[in-house]
């Protein structure tokens, strides 16, 4: 057998690096959608942008927040609870249900509780849309929020929590500030077991916390287990010595500005501070 010559050797040399060039490119591309992935269900890691869900050296003191609502039923279930227990919440509304109840905001802002928005129609794949469709979703609920109580928040939780790098640029477009959370009870969850969600939430109450429950079901169709555990939550946490603050007061930002709409009432905006009910 006589030896191979250059021009038998140089295409499968030629092939070789071809094949792992192209394999660098495959994984480079998997392990770039992966980290992709993981940035934009766990946006508390930061990778496209910072977010709010703990608030160092804020002292014995937590955030309770409420997501999905307003509800006519449920959110005046939590409310009642809240009043009850003297303690402050702050309420991450969605903008079509703010349309049909007004009222609900108006009734959580004269008691006291802060407010955030979430999406305009909740859509679960809001962090998968371009910037524009985001924007204008933030847009929308802010505007519905504005219309009903005077109020402009600045916290914004995305729907299911999720953040893509379209969503912090939607964010920055529209001065909101993205908020998620270091404790949550998945009592929004239908058929959810309210001991499973006091035990999920009990073990991760802790100083300058941001726990997320639900005022209403995504859909309105059942009973958020929030309702039978809140009362004890509440008091739980003060049993460890925490008292229960709205996201204004454990971040030290004033977070509601008076609307830019016709007809808001300026008024009502400086209400919010004067009018918050003594809570711990
Ligand atoms: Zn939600």
């Amino acid at each position: 057998m006589g030896t191979p010559s250059i021009m038998a050797i140089a295409p499968s040399v030629v092939g070789i690096a071809t094949g792992i060039i192209l394999l660098w490119v495959v994984v480079a591309v998997v392990v770039g959608i992966l980290l992709r992935t993981v940035g934009v269900l766990f946006p508390r890691l930061g990778m496209f942008g910072s977010v709010l869900s703990h608030v160092c050296e804020a002292g014995p003191r937590l955030a309770l927040t409420f997501d999905d609502g307003p509800d006519p039923v449920t959110t005046r279930q939590i409310l009642k609870i809240l009043e009850e227990e003297r303690c402050i919440a702050t309420f991450f509304v969605v903008g079509e249900k703010v349309v049909e109840h007004p009222e609900l905001l108006r009734e959580m802002v004269a008691a006291g509780h802060g407010l955030g928005l979430h999406g305009f129609h909740h859509d679960r794949l809001h962090a998968l849309q371009p910037t524009a469709f985001a924007t204008r979703d933030i847009l929308q609920v802010r505007a519905a929020v504005e219309a009903a109580c005077g109020l402009r928040p600045r916290w914004f939780r995305p729907p299911v929590g999720h953040a893509s790098p379209a969503t912090f640029r939607a964010a920055e477009e529209t001065g909101v500030e993205i908020v998620t959370w270091s404790a949550r009870g998945l009592d929004g969850i239908r058929g959810a077991e309210p001991s499973s969600v006091l035990r999920r939430v009990a073990r991760r109450l802790k100083p300058g916390g941001i726990v997320m429950l639900h005022d209403a079901s995504e859909k309105g169709d059942f009973v958020p287990a929030s309702v039978s555990v809140l009362a004890e939550i509440i008091r739980l946490a003060r049993s460890r010595g925490l008292t229960w603050v709205t996201l204004d007061e454990l971040t030290g930002v004033q977070s509601l500005e008076a609307g830019q709409q016709a007809g808001v009432d300026s008024e009502a905006a400086g209400s919010v501070t004067t009018k918050r009910a003594p809570s711990s």
